[in-house]
């Protein structure tokens, strides 16, 4: 199997874990896309706390007698509160055995990782993080976008669409301008708004933008439509969390697979 020949790998290449506790970034959905520091955490994982976006095939690298919880969030449907997953946190570090804390892209981007390890450094336990690959990242270059370019994006800003308190809003001026690629996180119930504020802040409403359903995964969907009809898209095409959205002129410079002989036929 390919997972364990991997481990088998002799040199520098695997760090052994520096802590009991890991903070484990799992990527985007594709297990190809775990770093091998990831796989050996996984794999030597006694209890596990993970969130929905961690996908069933990187569940299954968890060793059969793991112990896992599902602490999954969703927006609007929170299965458990932050400050329950930070008890249980405590509770599973007080073990002594092996926790992994996974979650879905990087535990340090729009993750809460920061909150929870700051948790567990108060109660006096080490904690090792180990980066996933982020959902722009990955979704982007999964749909074929190039984040920056150098003839139309100089920079790309990952920003959140769900803000914990009103008056912290991002600032959506500074991501107007023409040259920036915008990828926005947990952006579909606040769309219209979003847009509207791009808009108004002098981005042309014609500026592409991409929604990428299920990025990196099988049921991977990519929408494109424009900057001033971006709401409407996300409803008429029952756009499911969760979601990305790539708003800038790199969405123009798409790449395309070429077609293969049989479908030009
Ligand atoms: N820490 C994660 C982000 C968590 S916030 C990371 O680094 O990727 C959750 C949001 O990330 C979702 O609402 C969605 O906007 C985005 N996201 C995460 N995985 C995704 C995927 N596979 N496809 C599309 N969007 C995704």
């Amino acid at each position: 199997m390919v997972h364990s020949q991997l481990l088998q790998i002799p040199g520098q290449l695997l760090s052994p874990p520096t802590a009991a506790i890991s903070l484990v970034g799992a990527g985007p959905g594709d297990v190809g896309l775990l770093t091998i520091n990831a796989l050996l955490r996984i794999q030597q994982a006694e209890i596990v706390l993970y969130d929905y976006l961690v996908s069933e095939q990187i569940l299954s690298l968890l060793p059969a007698s793991c112990q896992r919880y599902c602490v999954g969030k969703r927006a609007g449907q929170h299965s458990m509160t932050q400050d329950a997953i930070n008890q249980l946190l405590l509770k599973v570090a007080a073990t002594g055995q092996r926790v992994v804390r996974l979650k879905g892209g990087d535990p340090f981007i729009f993750g809460r990782g920061a909150e929870e390890m700051q948790v567990l450094l108060d109660s006096g336990h080490h904690v090792e993080v180990i980066p996933g690959i982020t959902a722009a990242s990955g979704c982007a270059a999964y749909a074929g976008i190039p984040l920056t370019h150098r003839d139309v994006a100089q920079s790309a800003t990952v920003v959140t669409g769900y803000c914990k308190a009103a008056g912290k809003s991002p600032d959506w001026a500074q991501m107007a301008v023409t040259n920036s690629t915008v990828v926005v996180y947990m952006g579909l119930f606040k769309a219209a708004k979003i847009a509207a504020e791009l808009i108004k802040h002098g981005r042309a409403a014609g500026t592409p933008v991409a929604i990428i359903e299920k990025g990196c995964t099988p049921a991977q969907r990519v929408v494109e439509c424009q900057l001033n009809n971006l709401a409407d898209t996300i409803a008429e095409q029952s756009i499911q969390s969760p979601a990305l959205l790539v708003i800038g002129d790199v969405v123009a410079m798409r790449l395309q697979q070429p077609l293969a002989a049989e479908d030009v036929a």
